[in-house]
């Protein structure tokens, strides 16, 4: 009989009140591993109440506290990385060592969660008029509901929730319910990391929990990571229950290359980001867009047999690149928009769509596959495609490789490769993307910077790294105050309008 994944509140498994459950797949083997229960509402209340009290305790600890769990999970992650690539491997597909880079950075994230107290410091004015001190401060905002996306299971979720968790919050989380299981260890670490009970919480489950928590009186703010449509709707519904709202949407990142650039490394910089994980990461370059026809003609000559070379398997397979495509439906949908590119022009120069895998003849594999002379008005180029499958557009100059970029709807990220500092300081100037990489493939930057794309690739003003994240889990409150002399005169009335003298 297969696995049942359940919840976790109030620091207990729990199977939930709920009768809906739906798969759960192991991508490099197309086999239903388990069925993960979806919560009801009376499961996602339980956890907001389990959240809203241990939450309120929890904001009321010293940060000394706070602290010193966060520091302990740092610990456990890094002695449970094995454990923690395994599960996210066997329902997501990633290899392992991709896995391993993820917890890496999910790591860092926790790490720089233990500034919570630095970031979120108030200012003071002394006398700023009548004996009158300013001083303003941060406190929690309630219970956090954060809705995570399956392409990073432990990545995406540490990093809203170890900031959320270290200002004083109460979490109720809802994984993807692609990949349940990482959702449950991640909440076991932060159980043996002595959190209390109840300040963090999971329920699993699709659409009708997400709509249970835009909802929900009990939620003051929603951390979101997912697709553009997702995300909108996220964010117009969120705001409309009067609740904040930060929504991290897909990308299409473009990746600019001068003449003068070093090629073999901008050749091996595409093929690392643009393949890698299978090309399902907000970060990835989708596009590689040569400026002349010479570096056009020469990158794709060295792009070639590198991508050829690449190795599909298993997520352990220590052999392989990348793994498996999350699932039958997003296999399917990449095949059709290679086929509907190629149908509009595209020059298919990479086939990848008859990969076959020895011993895992039902697995989701996709080969890498490459399209030259991609279009702007092509489905394959408007739209985010989350598999290994990358185009490649020319542009005749800078300034056109610029105006192709930020006429996408998208603007998660943008890179150039060059040796000429001028071309790049107008790159960094004129483009219309989030995070900007200069000679670095995916600049996802460190966690102590803020992070969020433009456009259509971000909802809503707070970013999902760095002081930003912890200034949206907080809110703050100014404070005017005079301790007058105990023999001094009571303030005679006034009614007018007036500074503080
Ligand atoms: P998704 O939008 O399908 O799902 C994200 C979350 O929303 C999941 O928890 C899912 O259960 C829920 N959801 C799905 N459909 C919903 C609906 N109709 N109503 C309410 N909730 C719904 O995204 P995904 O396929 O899991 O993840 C891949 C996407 O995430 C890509 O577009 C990728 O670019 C994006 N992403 C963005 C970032 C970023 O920082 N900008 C980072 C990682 C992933």
């Amino acid at each position: 009989m297969a696995e049942h994944i359940g919840h976790f509140i109030s620091g207990k498994h729990e199977a939930g009140s709920g009768t809906r459950t739906g798969p759960v797949f192991n991508p490099s083997t197309g086999e239903e591993i388990a069925r993960c229960a979806y919560a009801d509402r009376a499961t996602l209340d339980r956890a907001v109440t389990a959240a809203t009290e241990a939450g309120q305790r929890w904001g009321r600890a010293s940060h000394a506290t706070r602290q010193s769990v966060i520091f302990k999970l740092r610990e456990l992650m890094i002695a449970n990385i094995d454990m923690l690539a395994e599960t996210i491997g066997r329902e997501h597909g990633k290899t392992t060592a991709d896995a391993k880079g993820e917890i890496a950075r999910a790591i860092e994230a926790i790490e720089f969660a233990t500034n919570a107290p630095h970031v979120t410091k108030g200012e003071y004015a002394t006398n700023v008029g009548g004996d009158i001190d300013v001083f303003s401060m941060r406190v929690p905002i309630g219970v956090v509901g954060c809705i995570t996306p399956f392409n990073f299971p432990i990545m995406v979720p540490a990093v809203m929730t170890a900031m959320a968790v270290a200002v004083g919050n109460g979490v109720v989380w809802k994984p993807s319910e692609k990949v349940p299981s990482a959702a449950l260890e991640f909440a076991r670490l932060w159980q043996e990391a002595g959190l209390p009970d109840g300040v963090f919480n999971v329920v699993q489950g699709d659409k009708e929990v997400v709509d249970g928590m835009l909802e929900h009186p009990g939620i003051a703010g929603v951390s979101f990571v997912g697709s553009t449509t997702v995300g909108e709707y996220i964010y117009q519904k969120g705001t409309s229950h009067n609740k904040r709202v930060a929504a991290f949407a897909g990308g299409k990142n473009h990746m600019v290359v001068m003449p003068d650039a070093d090629l073999e490394a901008a050749a091996n910089a595409f093929v690392s980001a643009g393949y890698g994980s299978a090309s399902q990461r907000c970060m990835a370059v989708s596009l590689l867009l040569p400026v002349g026809t010479e570096t056009a003609k020469r990158l794709r000559e060295l792009v070639v047999p590198k991508i050829q070379a690449l190795k599909v398997g298993a997520y352990d397979d220590p052999a392989a690149d990348f793994g498996a495509v999350i699932s039958a439906q997003s296999k399917l949908a990449v095949e059709r928009a290679i086929g509907d590119c190629v149908d509009a022009g595209g020059e298919l120069v990479i086939d990848g769509r008859e990969l076959s895998v020895p011993g895992h003849a039902r697995g989701y594999y996709l080969g890498p596959t490459l399209i030259d002379h991609v279009t702007w008005d092509m489905e394959f180029y408007k739209e985010e495609v989350f598999g290994p499958a990358r185009g490649i557009m020319r542009a005749a100059t800078l300034d056109e490789a610029i105006a192709i970029t930020n006429r996408h709807a998208y603007g998660n990220g943008a890179v150039i490769f060059t040796r000429d500092g001028k071309s790049a300081h107008r790159f960094t100037n004129e483009i219309e993307s989030g995070m900007v990489g200069i000679n670095v493939p995916v600049p996802l930057p460190v966690g102590y910077f803020n992070f969020g794309g433009l456009r259509r690739s971000k909802f809503g003003e707070s970013h999902l790294y760095g002081p930003d994240a912890a200034r949206f889990y907080t809110k703050l409150k100014t404070v005017s105050q005079r301790w007058p002399e105990p023999d001094q005169k009571a303030l005679p009335i006034s009614l007018a309008f007036s500074g503080s003298a």
